[in-house]
């Protein structure tokens, strides 16, 4: 049984995504009106491609060609600013992702910062959460990030070992892993997040582990536990052909997870690990699941039925054609490429984005959200529940859940993707015949 069939991380996939006509971002502006939406920037800069990358990224440009990017953002802002006047919106969380955003140098990480506060509205005690790498973490970028006030720190380190590092294609060494998160660890972010990878050739289960020992002792106050893909149109697909074998890496799974959990961190989905100390990271937990607004090229805005981005692309050519593109863009009200969900679309988004993730799915919340029962619109979930894959569960103020058992949580990757629905199934399939090999 291949367990590994796909990460849901947001559904529907970009990849079901299709060009749009006569849909204008001020017909949705609404959606963004008032308090708790969540503000993307999306930075597809990286120093080389790792082998495993499928996401929107671009390696090798020089700064001039960064400082061309922010300008378009800039002007994308301005005109989303001035329709988002009559809506008065702002943000409870604003993250900055990529690629690399610490590739950009301190003058653009300040003009990025400082263009973001003066067009949109913040929230006062807004999350502010940024992503770097092992490579690009330097003393005076870590203090800048401090004081523009970020709240939560993710840095993608993947092992402590240098061979698994080579095979899956990154550009640093475990030592600078090691640099990086003394650094971080020293600057006392409010949230440290370390990513890890399971699945890679050449890892064993002794490995992995002192891998996380090692992570351990950074004292991330979350870590997220990635398996291994092996996608078409990347480095590694061309040069394994195959995924990873789904038993091996599986049992890697159980024993990672098992070990985080004695070490007292608490598991909140099959990728997220928290240290339970104290401090509220449901509110980090939230980021990015609300109402979201991205801004430039290759992030994703989810405005109520609407979900936008610029059309997904892989690989260094066709990325950098609509990086290009982007650039030149001079009206960003008109709204091209997307996804219009239908009420059932809807409901499976709203299914596949909390079924899988602790608490879990709040029938009350689905009733009082689409006036149906969930049980009834998903029998597949009935039948889940027999299997033993999730359980009914009342929190402390005796509000119901649908939780994954750990047997679900393990198997979210094959669950998940059962919940498409057969348009959206059928339209990624076209994408990856005609696009993803
Ligand atoms: S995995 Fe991250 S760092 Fe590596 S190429 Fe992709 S976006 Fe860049």
């Amino acid at each position: 049984m291949n367990r590994y069939i796909q990460y849901m991380y947001s559904y529907p996939h970009k990849t079901a995504y299709r060009p749009l006509e006569g849909i204008f971002f001020e017909d949705y502006a609404g959606c963004l009106a008032g308090f708790g939406n969540s503000l993307y920037l999306h930075i597809p800069f990286c120093q080389s491609r790792c082998g495993y990358c499928n996401l929107f990224s671009v390696y090798g440009q020089e700064a001039a060609a960064i400082d061309r990017y922010l300008d378009a953002v800039q002007r994308q802002l301005s005109q989303y600013q001035e329709m988002l006047l009559p809506v008065d919106a702002s943000f409870s969380d604003f993250t900055v992702g990529g690629g690399t955003p610490l590739l950009l140098s301190e003058k653009q990480l300040t003009r990025v910062f400082s263009m973001i506060r003066e067009s949109l509205s913040l929230e006062t005690g807004a999350c502010l959460a940024v992503e770097t790498a092992p490579n690009q973490t330097s003393r005076k970028k870590i203090s800048l990030l401090r004081e523009a006030g970020t709240s939560r720190i993710s840095i993608g380190v993947q092992s402590f070992c240098d061979q698994e590092l080579t095979a899956l294609h990154r550009n640093h060494k475990a030592k600078d892993a090691r640099r990086a998160l003394d650094l971080l660890a020293a600057s006392d972010f409010p949230c440290l997040n370390l990513d890890l990878i399971y699945g890679i050739p050449g890892q064993t289960q002794d490995s992995m582990l002192r891998s996380l020992r090692e992570a351990l002792g950074f004292c991330p106050d979350e870590l997220f536990l990635y398996p291994l893909y092996v996608k078409p149109g990347t480095l590694l697909g061309k040069e394994m052909g195959r995924a990873p074998d789904p038993d091996f890496t599986y049992r890697q799974y159980l024993e990672a997870s098992a070990y985080l959990v004695s070490q007292g961190y608490r598991q909140d989905s099959m990728r997220r690990f928290v240290r339970c100390q104290g401090k509220d990271y449901r509110r980090y937990a939230d980021c990015g699941t609300q109402t979201s607004l991205a801004l430039g090229c290759g992030g994703r805005s989810y405005l109520g039925r609407l979900h936008f981005c610029t059309p997904y692309a892989l690989g260094q050519r066709d990325c950098l054609r609509q990086v290009r593109m982007f650039e030149e863009t001079e009206d960003f009200s008109r709204i091209s490429y997307g996804f219009l969900l239908s009420d059932e679309e809807q409901k499976r988004r709203f299914v596949i984005r909390h079924l899988l993730i602790r608490p879990g799915l709040s029938p009350q919340q689905y009733r009082e959200r689409f006036g149906t029962e969930v049980l009834e619109d998903f029998p597949i979930l009935k039948s889940w529940i027999q299997q033993g894959f999730f359980k009914r569960v009342l929190d402390e103020a005796s509000k119901e859940y649908l939780a994954p058992t750990d047997l679900g949580t393990g198997l979210s990757d094959y669950l998940g993707p059962q919940l498409i629905s057969s348009d959206v199934k059928k339209k990624m399939e076209e994408w990856e015949k005609n696009y993803g090999r």
